[in-house]
């Protein structure tokens, strides 16, 4: 099974994401995730990028592009996998059409999370997210059981930098033209099913679970 996940910036992907990765044994390949681990571990790519999401702006096509290109080829993503955050733009949509046609693994379902705009606001400026294993929180929808404490892992709750009011601004602005029209983009290949992202997180999955298991469309 290989899935693109989509959805604006604090529609929930990650969130729904872990369970997932769970119950369908794929791989997360999360390009936000990856580019944050690069500039924590202060890699050459975490250093080209750190500015761009700083700032809440894409990163260049041609380096996402080749990031995502060569996690594809692991081993890991032979089993299939749930991309999340890529594609953000059409050139990176054709792109991975090129990168799968190489590896004869068709894309086999894109899961559209639709949220409107206040309420991403909303999520986003309460966001908190593990600094040890990226698990996605939220001060009021969705706290953890004890304060400021991941509950899969007890790591340590922090705000992501680009979830501060101005970036979120920014971050919107980037993808929301951007993601319609990949919407319109995969919609006409048969292949976009909608969900309807602003029910609460046990609803949006048992969603989600019934378009893998073919129970959906
Ligand atoms: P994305 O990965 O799409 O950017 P996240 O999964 O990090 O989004 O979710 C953004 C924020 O919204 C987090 O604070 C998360 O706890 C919260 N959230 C996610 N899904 C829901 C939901 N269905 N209802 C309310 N809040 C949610
Ligand atoms: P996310 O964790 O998905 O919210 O992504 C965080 C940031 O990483 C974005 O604001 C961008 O700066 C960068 N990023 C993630 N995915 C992509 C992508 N497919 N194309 C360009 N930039 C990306």
């Amino acid at each position: 099974m290989q899935v693109v996940f989509l959805g604006l910036p604090g529609a929930g992907k990650g969130t729904q994401a872990a369970n997932i990765t769970e119950d369908f044994g794929i791989p997360h390949i999360a390009t936000g995730d990856m580019f944050r681990s690069a500039i924590a571990a202060e890699t050459a790519l975490g250093k080209e990028v750190r500015g761009y999401l700083d700032a809440g702006l894409l990163v260049p096509d041609e380096l996402t592009i080749r990031v995502v290109s060569d996690r594809l080829q692991a081993s890991d993503a032979k089993q299939g996998f749930l991309l999340d955050g890529f594609p953000r733009t059409q050139p990176q949509a054709v792109a991975l059409d090129r990168i799968l046609a190489d590896l004869e693994r068709p894309l086999t379902h894109v899961l559209y999370l639709e949220v409107a705009e206040e309420e991403l606001l909303r999520r986003l400026t309460g966001r908190r997210v593990c600094k040890q294993c990226g698990a996605s929180y939220h001060s009021k929808f969705n706290p953890p059981h004890v304060d400021n404490v991941c509950d899969r892992c007890g790591g340590e709750l922090s705000t992501r930098p680009d979830d501060e009011p101005q970036a979120v601004a920014v971050r919107l602005r980037e993808n929301m033209q951007r993601t319609e029209e990949l919407v319109s983009f995969y919609t006409a290949r048969g292949l976009l099913a909608k969900i309807d992202g602003e029910q609460p997180i046990g609803h949006v999955y048992d969603e989600i679970r019934w378009i893998l298991r073919g129970e959906r469309v």
